[in-house]
């Protein structure tokens, strides 16, 4: 018997986009990400109501249109008063001072504060001319047309002064940021009804293979529940798009080009899963794009994941991810190529899953020459291989909350290694 000779991978950068095929040599993920995102044009900006931007990334920068806060007012509910008529006071000789108004949070009213008096304030209420401190009700009896005050108040005291956090002009959101809750909240704290956003991306997605049953129809052997469509719909929403997923796609290579095609004035991004393996007659997925000579078709030096195809499709260019069917193959191909897509989309790249040290908790094993993806679980600085690390193995992809990634050159590593963990959204 022969001696086992490691079987070396030669690692290329790939073919360019269009090129149709870099067969024999492994694209590295590096390059297959980088010929990805040199294909994508953001999408044009809209303009959306603020209740509707979420989620979207800005296309322009907003500005204060006024100081933030834009007047002086209470940062407590208390006393407005002049600092100075606090002096020296204490719980043993309180001050005592006439109580001549109360403004509450809303009142527009222009009150004036006569020395020697004190004003009831609410927390976010104008603070009257005159007054240049805030004497927290804390500090004093509470009272209602006198109150006493046990102790002194700097000036400043709980004053919230205008412009403090912002002032006017001020860049308070650049373009190219997401809007999330809290720039959501900033947009609106500077007036604004509609923003100019890059809109979440529209993503179908189609599962191939005559194999496929819908999910609730009764299982017959030979058959399989479609996952990949729900999965990956998923994803993309999970990464801000707006994705649906369309009915099965069967292998009948007449049928692939229309069904994607019928899609394609509804997408911003198609993903197919299933028909893109290594040459078998069934891979109609690849014979159908192939003849369109815009899709490129690579290996890909990982695992999962290995066949992957990317280019666009149609006169918009759409571009077009097909991934390989194997769910686990698929569920990885789309954090490490897809989600980078929908960020280019929308302008921006921060989709990338964020890479953690971890230290591994048991060995794992890793073919020369391809860079594994190994589905894991983490927790407080130790990530657990799951068993089930095969691309069909859905069941331990579903306990899993991090990828371990061991490098090309690795095909062990035993526990107590230190790797790098990808945090799966
Ligand atoms: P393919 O890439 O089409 O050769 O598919 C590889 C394997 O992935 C198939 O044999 C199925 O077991 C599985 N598979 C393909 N598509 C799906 C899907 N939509 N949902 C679940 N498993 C799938
Ligand atoms: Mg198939």
């Amino acid at each position: 018997m022969a001696a086992k000779v490691p079987r070396r991978v030669a690692v290329t950068a790939g073919a360019a986009p269009g090129t149709g095929i870099a067969d024999g040599s492994l694209t590295t993920v590096e390059a297959h990400q980088a010929a990805i995102l040199a294909a994508i044009s953001p999408l044009p900006p809209v303009t959306l109501e603020l209740a509707d931007a979420e989620g979207c990334v800005l296309a322009e920068d907003i500005t204060a249109a006024a100081p933030l806060p834009s007047f002086d007012n209470s940062g407590m509910d208390g006393y407005a008063v002049r600092a100075a008529d606090t002096d020296h006071c204490s719980e043993r000789e309180p001050v005592t001072l006439p109580v001549t108004a109360e403004i509450a949070a809303g009142d527009t009213g222009d009150y004036r504060l006569t020395p020697g008096t004190a004003m009831k304030i609410m927390t976010g209420a104008r603070l009257p001319t005159g007054a240049d401190a805030v004497v927290p009700v804390e500090w004093t009896d509470g009272g209602d047309t006198r109150v006493e005050i046990y102790r002194p108040a700097a000036p400043g005291n709980a004053v919230r002064y205008a412009g403090g956090d912002a002032a006017e002009g001020e860049t308070l959101l650049e373009k190219g940021v997401r809007m999330r809750p809290m720039q959501v909240a900033v947009a609106a704290s500077a007036g604004r009804k509609a923003v100019r956003v890059r809109p979440r991306p529209r993503v179908v997605v189609l599962s191939t293979g005559n194999e496929l049953a819908e999910p609730g129809t009764p299982l017959v052997p030979g058959r399989i529940w479609d996952s990949n469509s729900y999965m990956i719909a998923a994803a993309a929403r999970e990464a801000g798009a707006l994705a649906c997923r369309r009915a099965v796609v069967p292998d009948d290579p007449a049928g692939v080009l229309p069904a994607l095609e019928e899609q394609l004035a509804r997408a911003d991004l198609l993903v197919t899963t299933g028909g893109v393996s290594m040459g078998g007659e069934h891979d109609v997925v690849k014979a159908a794009l192939r003849e369109l000579g815009t899709v490129t078709f690579r290996k890909v030096a990982m695992q999962p994941g290995m066949p992957q195809g990317f280019g666009t499709i149609g006169e918009r260019k759409v571009p077009i991810f097909t991934l390989p069917g194997n769910p686990v193959s698929a569920y990885v191909s789309f954090q490490l190529f897809v989600r980078l897509a929908i960020a280019a989309l929308q302008g921006t790249d921060d989709l990338r899953l964020p890479a953690v040290r971890a230290t591994l908790a048991g060995s794992v094993r890793s073919p020369e020459g391809r860079r594994s993806y190994l589905r894991g679980v983490l927790a407080g600085g130790q990530v657990t291989p799951l068993s089930g690390q095969g691309s069909h193995q859905i069941a331990a992809l579903g306990k899993a909350n991090a990828l371990i990634v061991v490098p090309e050159h690795q095909t062990r590593l035993p526990a107590g290694e230190a790797v790098d963990v990808l945090v799966l959204p």
